[in-house]
């Protein structure tokens, strides 16, 4: 066999092995756009009940007009990155605009947030600096903070006093700056950073704090700033990054927003942004209606937080397990691996288009179906969901 064949076999043979342990990831095609209901490719009509489209922006009006808009009169693509000539009057717009909503001086956009994480660490923090990060972060994360030379702790989920010995640890190994880093919500538990308390350790220890957004932009806290509105301390977290490819619209694109001084220096050495494309105007000029729409009025948000309500309450009734909390992300306890994906598969019979999530991506007998709220659901499709999970949850003698 020549080399080249036997990567080839290999290959296969480690697909072959995902498929054996179950862990396959098989991906459903859908026909339409994102909305409160979508048609599968097999022609069927389902509730969606998986998507981060919190605040139905992904179809909407406005916002679909104004990347119409945004192509008509600022083209289809840049075919440059930022600093050659990708930067047009409207990703100004955008940037100052996402730094005001987020309470910052100034924002960077990126291809992605997992560019804008990808890219962070490895910019600001040298050898002799410490990044001191949730056990739990986002892949994105993760990788960032090993493409930089800093030095690495971790700290146990949400464990305030194990971030506290961390952040000593670091000190007493010399440390110059130290970066505490976490998700401000944790996507599958939906567990919300307690950043009000973070913060005071960061200070006490006099180390700066950055969060990963990417599930709370639009939503968390009164006017859905975020989550550092959600937990009082909006104006004083030093480094955010975020997506636009969640709540704001649900396209792509990811940012960076911080002091004037780190933005500067991530336009000028930030790896993904210096080799990577600019974002494409339509997905720029739909940012900006996103804006103008959250800025003008709280509603979706306002809507988001009482599907949630409704939605939590009404699982618990029928019996089911769920982590408590008040995130529009509903982690709906299975344990099981199976049982969990059987869950899944009979919802989506019963038209309830929904994930099952189990080991690796939760540990072990933590099997789950993770349920998100948006606020393009109403009662006439969230009353019909919470049905099939009555009806599939019983016959699965998940529930009583
Ligand atoms: C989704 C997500 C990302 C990646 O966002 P993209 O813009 O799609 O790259 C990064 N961090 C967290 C916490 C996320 O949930």
């Amino acid at each position: 066999m020549s080399s080249a064949e036997a990567f080839y076999a290999s290959i296969r043979a480690e697909v072959d092995a995902i498929r054996d342990a179950g862990l396959y990831k098989r991906e459903r095609i859908i026909a339409t756009p994102q909305g409160a209901t979508i048609r599968t490719a097999d022609g069927r009509e389902v509730i969606n009940l998986c998507a981060n489209n919190y605040l139905g922006l992904s179809s909407h009006p406005k916002v679909m007009e104004a990347a119409h808009a945004a192509l008509r009169t600022h083209g289809y693509g840049m075919s440059s990155v930022r600093f050659i000539c990708g930067t047009q009057d409207v990703h100004k717009e955008l940037e100052a605009r996402l730094a005001s909503f987020l309470g910052t001086e100034d924002t960077i956009l990126y291809g992605s947030a997992f560019d804008a994480n990808g890219g962070l660490f490895e910019t600001l923090l040298g050898p002799e600096d410490a990044v001191i990060s949730d056990e739990l972060n986002h892949a994105s994360i993760i990788d960032g903070i090993r493409l930089s030379k800093a030095r690495r702790y971790r700290y146990k989920h949400n464990d305030l006093d194990d971030l506290r010995a961390q952040l000593e640890q670091a000190d007493v190994e010399g440390a110059r700056f130290k970066l505490v880093f976490s998700d401000g919500v944790f996507s599958m538990d939906g567990t919300v950073a307690r950043l009000d308390e973070i913060r005071k350790i960061c200070d006490d220890h006099g180390a700066l704090l950055g969060i990963d957004e990417c599930h709370a932009t639009g939503f968390m806290g009164k006017r859905g700033r975020g989550t550092h509105e959600a937990r009082g301390v909006f104006g004083k977290i030093d480094i955010i990054t975020g997506t636009l490819g969640k709540a704001l619209g649900g396209a792509s694109g990811g940012f960076t927003a911080a002091r004037k001084e780190v933005v500067e220096l991530l336009r000028q050495r930030s790896r993904p942004y210096l080799f990577s494309n600019t974002v494409a105007p339509a997905i720029v000029g739909g940012s900006i209606a996103v804006l103008d729409l959250l800025e003008a009025s709280t509603e979706l948000r306002d809507r988001l937080e009482q599907n949630t309500k409704f939605f939590r309450d009404g699982i618990v009734k029928l019996g089911y397990d769920i982590k408590p909390g008040d995130h529009p992300i509903v982690p709906i306890m299975v344990y099981d691996a199976e049982k969990a994906q059987k869950l899944a598969d009979r919802l989506l019979e019963l038209g309830v288009y929904v994930v099952g999530f189990f080991y690796p991506v939760v540990p072990k007998g933590q099997a789950r179906i993770r349920v998100q709220m948006s606020a393009i659901h109403d009662e006439s499709t969230l009353r019909p969901a919470l049905d099939a999970f009555a009806q599939a949850g019983r016959e699965l003698g998940l529930i009583p």
